[in-house]
């Protein structure tokens, strides 16, 4: 379980240093550095969300369906929070924040 609490950590932490990354230069080198540990964090973060939504499908029955639904709430109520409101995926017609650069779901690119 540790181990787990780790990953959430340094998750938030990985956001905060992306913050920071922002708002100074750094060398090319650098952000090479820095965007190969971002990688590995998602993936990190990736793997542990497959292996929970396993977990919750396997031992309480939970369907994929139910898991979409659920994503779709959420991604709903974030969007509807945001005082520019949503806008629909041209790609897979989902709603998706306006804040986002990507499509939640199938990624493609806004403009
Ligand atoms: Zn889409």
């Amino acid at each position: 379980m540790n181990d787990l609490h780790d990953i959430f950590d340094r998750f938030h932490w990985t956001r905060l240093h992306v913050d920071q990354l922002r708002r100074r230069q750094v060398d090319h080198e650098e952000r090479d550095l820095e965007m190969d540990e971002l990688r590995e964090r998602v993936d990190q973060l990736a793997t542990v969300n497959l292996a929970l939504w396993e977990i919750l499908r396997d031992e309480l029955g939970i369907s994929d369906q139910r898991l979409s639904e659920q994503l779709e709430r959420i991604v709903a109520r974030r969007a509807g929070a945001e005082p520019v409101g949503g806008r629909t995926c041209s790609s897979c017609g989902r709603k998706v924040p306006a804040s986002r650069e990507r499509c939640l779901y199938c990624g493609v690119g806004f403009e």
